[in-house]
């Protein structure tokens, strides 16, 4: 099975992927997630340490000013909004569920801040509930190893996957996709002359996709 045979050759590469973001209950991990919209997991991990120290749980940090939140997390984009969901989805935790992170995907989307995405990496990564969170690494990962389409959304890569490789592999797989996108087969500068995959890889496809889609460089 092809796909299979692709994962194997990222498992390859990096044997010990796992979840990068600091986190040590369900709370911080759903916490951390959401602060790593649009920023890196190193970025996120500097900050919640002494985040987490001052808001230890949703109660704390429901109660807290939504200033003082921000003022924990201003080093990362967008921190006035995500100080705002952090104390939303805090009131949410406690108010809706016992002040407990649910396992299932429609009430953690219920959450502020929390998508689709985010919910597969709670789900996966805390509950061990087989998922698959595409974030842009592992949709441009699968879009230029033909493991989906180039215009399919991110919800048909995530379908696409799940169909493609075993449910029990998923979990780890989300990872070794995330790893290997993000140090071997990047946006920019891919590692191809080195790349197992070069013989099947579709990137000069997707890339001429991209530019006349955008008329820009892709990236
Ligand atoms: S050949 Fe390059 S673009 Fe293709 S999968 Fe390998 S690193 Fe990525």
């Amino acid at each position: 099975m092809r796909s299979l045979m692709i994962l194997k050759e990222m498992e390859d590469l990096f044997p010990n992927a796992q979840c990068a973001l600091y986190h040590s209950n369900a709370f911080e991990l759903v916490v951390a997630v959401v602060l790593s919209a649009q920023t890196t997991d190193e970025a996120v991990n500097k900050i919640t340490p002494h985040l987490f120290e001052r808001f230890p749980d949703p109660e704390t940090m429901m109660q807290a000013d939504v200033n003082n939140i921000a003022n924990c997390i201003k080093t990362i984009g967008l921190y006035h909004n995500k100080a705002k969901m952090l104390k939303g989805l805090s009131t949410s935790l406690v108010q809706n569920f016992h002040s407990e992170v649910p396992s299932s995907k429609k009430h953690l989307m219920s959450l502020d801040g929390v998508g689709r995405k985010t919910a597969n990496v709670v789900q996966s990564v805390w509950f061990d509930i087989p998922a698959f969170a595409v974030d842009t690494h592992v949709e441009r990962v699968s879009k230029r190893l033909g493991l989906a389409k180039f215009n399919d959304t991110v919800e048909t890569v995530e379908i696409k996957l799940k169909r493609k490789l075993p449910r029990d592999t998923w979990n780890d797989a989300h990872h070794t996709f995330i790893f290997f996108g993000r140090y071997h087969c990047k946006a920019r500068n891919p590692q191809c002359d080195e790349c197992p995959l070069k013989t099947i890889c579709k990137k000069d496809k997707f890339d001429a996709y991209k530019k006349n889609l955008t008329g820009i460089k892709p990236n």
